[in-house]
């Protein structure tokens, strides 16, 4: 190949040009940080489509978050030198999934209006299943079921498909029932929630290979970032959707188990328990041509093992798609020397790797500083102070990042920040969409959409008070049980009975009324002027305007933001849509502003000056890893702290603090033993600049300190070994769904902040 070429190939090292430049068959990218993976897959996309090998519509090409797959487009409008027009299958596996069953949605009994359920929505659903079977739910948390049933969909499980002994640990063996009415429930109410937007798509490919079929010849390309997060569900997606088209004389000849057409079977999870094939996924045997699939990922960056994503997915690559080209790169573009230094070898404290070779040509800059300080209030005033006097060198707040292990660790930032005056912006999580009177006004909002829209409609009815408690609710529900219909329908036919109280059933029928005349009024109002419309009638502004509570005002102030954000969106649909999907949120994205955000979110991205507090056992690594037996999770913990380190270009900060308040309780803390495991060539300690840090404190800080400006091959005293010991042995261990904030990462997944009133009652 001569080196010369379009423009977009330029300075692409050979390697990073070869996976650029391998159009056909599957190829596999495995390489560390910031060695170019994205800017590999961006100019993979911007090569097919100037060689005309494809259409912009025919690329499928799968980011990690909404916010990357925007970035991609940008970056290849720069490359291309002009906008791409449309790329209608650049998103996450999502909201490419979610657009998928809309087409379809027919053929999983829903209507393509469907609403997406979020964490509360599901949690709520399942509650009022577990009273219907009159389990208690103090002994069977519903969360704990939403964990599971989230982690069968991840590893796309349909309930007959189950392993029997899994169903078994929920309620004396009633998981894989309720999973079932679940799922049933789910259907009347028009509703999925986030794993149906992959696993009724596979269901939809197994069981309609036509299909199948059209998808498979309409991408030509497919094109997968962080492929080693990739769970089960996403896999087996990504394995359809790259087989070559069955011819379209025969539909059944789809290779290997694929044609199976009962995918109810339950045979899927007995092949895999008989262990017939043992590194291959349920459903998939190794199989016939595949087309041209690029994959990128670190086993190092593999991250989300908890929420059910398979490293295994990366390393049995070569085996899944025979005849993978794999490609390793190993220039390090992002971090200086000392940086990178760092993070490598905090990594080579795992077992569990692969291990590869990083190198930078870049210089080796300034060292990894690390900051003790008294208590997390004093780490956020000395992180404040840090910043600003950054900024006063010229720097811009948008190359700032923050990134804790966990996001309650954010309030005290954002405190600290507001009364600085510094601006800033938490990436990662809907934060605003999750405030209850957000919540409320999305719920009015999702019923007139989607009248069967149950949820939302408990949610509101007494919302303001309408004299529609309980009771009335009850009711409801045991009408719409009856005849199988939304409790909206079924207020519709109990108004017009004597069941209920005069007073309620005014209410009520009021209630309908509204909904009716707000749906009429949608065909000729605009969505924004709608919403206005709906918060005024309905009361609820109001609601708020009465309330003296010291957060009404600042409610009122985000209703109206809400309205303002709709401005956005084509239509109300649309928004209801975004709202589900979106997995980070970035109003204000042109303001110079800090980042603030989690380590699970950060992932993929990079910025001049990195800031990493918190690092102390029990917080980072949390708490649950140090509860666990064996090392897996200690293990993924140190790969977010790889992670954290390898976002930075130019500086990485590490901070811990003595005292910690956790979920309103102050407590001692020890040192990440993290911090044991920086090489010390690399690494400076600092002082903490909020003030009092060390001064006559005691205690394990001031120790500790002492170890460190010591710094040997090892810095750990026997006294700290034991300290750490004994704190891992009296550990509390946490049950199910006791994570506390730390799942509170990155996306819509997660257990979101209770902040909402708690419905029903
Ligand atoms: P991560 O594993 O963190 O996702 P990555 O492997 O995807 O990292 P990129 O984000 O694509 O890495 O690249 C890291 C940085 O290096 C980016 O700023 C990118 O523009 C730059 N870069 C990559 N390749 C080159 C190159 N050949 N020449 C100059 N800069 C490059
Ligand atoms: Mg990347």
């Amino acid at each position: 190949r001569a080196s010369v070429g379009p423009k977009y190939l330029t300075g692409l090292n050979p390697e990073q040009r070869d996976a650029v430049e391998t159009l056909d068959g599957p190829v596999l990218v495995l390489a560390g940080a910031g060695t170019g993976k994205t800017r590999v897959l961006t100019t993979r996309i911007a090569h097919i489509l100037s060689q005309g090998r494809a259409r912009p519509s025919e690329i499928l090409s799968v980011t990690f978050t909404n916010k990357a797959a925007r970035e991609m487009k940008h970056r290849l409008g720069q490359m291309l030198g002009q906008a791409v027009e449309g790329m209608p299958w650049l998103g996450t596996f999502h909201s490419i999934g979610g657009r998928i069953l809309r087409t379809h949605a027919e053929l999983a009994q829903l209507k393509s209006n469907f609403t997406v359920l979020d964490t509360d929505d599901q949690v709520r659903l399942l509650k009022q299943l577990l009273q219907a079977d009159n389990i208690d739910d103090k002994r069977w948390p519903a969360r704990m079921l939403a964990g599971l049933i989230d982690g069968w969909k991840n590893r796309g499980l349909t309930p007959s498909q189950v392993p029997a002994g899994e169903a078994a640990v929920f309620a004396n063996g009633k998981g894989g029932k309720l999973y079932a009415s679940y799922q049933e429930r789910l259907k009347i109410l028009n509703a999925a929630d986030f794993g149906d937007l992959l696993l009724e798509d596979i269901r939809i490919f197994r069981e309609h290979p036509d299909i199948l079929r059209q998808y498979q010849q309409r991408f030509k390309y497919i094109l997968v970032d962080e492929y080693q997060d990739t769970n089960v569900a996403q896999y087996l997606w990504l394995r359809l959707l790259s087989q070559a088209p069955a011819k379209p004389a025969s539909p059944t000849v789809i290779p290997g188990r694929l044609e199976e057409p009962n995918p109810e079977s339950g045979d899927e999870s007995s092949a895999r328990d008989s262990g017939s094939a043992p590194s291959a996924h349920p459903g998939m045997t190794a199989v016939g041509p595949t087309k041209n699939i690029c994959c990128v990922g670190d086993d190092d960056q593999s991250i989300y093992g908890w929420r059910g994503a398979e490293v295994d997915n990366i390393l049995r690559f070569d085996h899944d798609f025979p005849g993978a080209k794999v490609i390793r790169l190993e220039r390090n573009y992002r971090s200086t020397g000392h940086i990178l230094a760092a993070a490598s070898h905090l990594i080579a404290h795992n077992e569990g790797r692969l291990g590869k070779t990083l190198r930078t040509e870049d210089q080796d800059g300034e060292k990894v500083t690390v900051t003790g300080s008294w208590d997390s209030e004093e780490e956020a005033r000395g992180i404040g102070e840090e910043i600003e006097q950054i900024q006063r060198q010229g720097e811009k707040l948008n190359e700032i990042a923050i990134l804790v292990r966990a996001s309650y660790q954010m309030r005290e930032f954002e405190d600290r920040f507001v009364t600085l005056g510094l601006p800033y912006r938490v990436i990662g999580g809907p934060r605003f969409y999750e405030r209850a009177e957000i919540r409320d006004a999305l719920a009015y909002l999702r019923v007139i959409n989607s009248p069967a829209d149950d949820l939302a409609f408990e949610r509101i009815v007494n919302v303001p008070k309408r004299g529609l408690g309980d009771a009335t609710v009850q009711m409801l529900h045991d009408h719409a049980r009856k005849r199988r219909i939304p409790l909206f329908e079924a207020a519709r036919a109990v108004v017009e009975t004597d069941e209920l109280k005069p007073k309620a059933r005014g209410s009520l029928r009021d209630v309908v009324a509204q909904f009716d005349r707000w749906r009429a009024q949608r065909e000729v109002t605009a969505h924004t002027d709608l919403a206005q419309i709906v918060l005024d009638e309905s009361g609820y502004t109001e609601m708020w305007q009465k309330d003296r509570s010291a957060d009404a005002a600042g409610r009122l102030e985000n209703l109206k933001e809400l309205v303002r954000s709709m401005e956005e969106f084509e239509n109300l649909q649309g928004f209801l849509e975004h709202i589900s999907l979106v997995m980070d949120r970035d109003s204000g994205a042109d303001e110079d502003a800090v980042s603030l955000m989690t380590l699970h979110s950060a992932k993929g991205l990079e910025f001049d000056n990195v800031f990493l507090p918190g690092w102390e056992e029990g917080l980072f690594p949390s708490q649950r890893t140090l509860d666990e037996q064996g090392r897996a999770g200690l293990e993924e913990e140190r790969r977010l702290g790889h992670v954290g380190l390898t976002r930075a270009r130019r500086r990485a900060k590490i901070y811990f603090a003595t005292n910690r308040r956790i979920h309103g309780t102050w407590s001692t803390t020890i040192p990440s033993r993290f911090l044991d495991e920086l090489p010390a060539a690399n690494v400076e300690i600092t002082e903490s600049k909020g003030g009092s840090a060390w001064g006559g404190t005691g205690g394990y800080g001031a120790s500790r300190f002492d170890d460190m400006e010591a710094f040997g091959s090892t810095y750990s005293t026997p006294g700290w070994q034991r300290a750490q010991a004994n704190r891992n042995k009296g550990g509390s261990r946490n049950g199910g769904g006791g994570r506390g904030g730390f799942e509170e990462e990155a996306s819509n997944f997660s257990s979101s902040s209770s902040s909402g009133p708690d419905f029903g009652s």
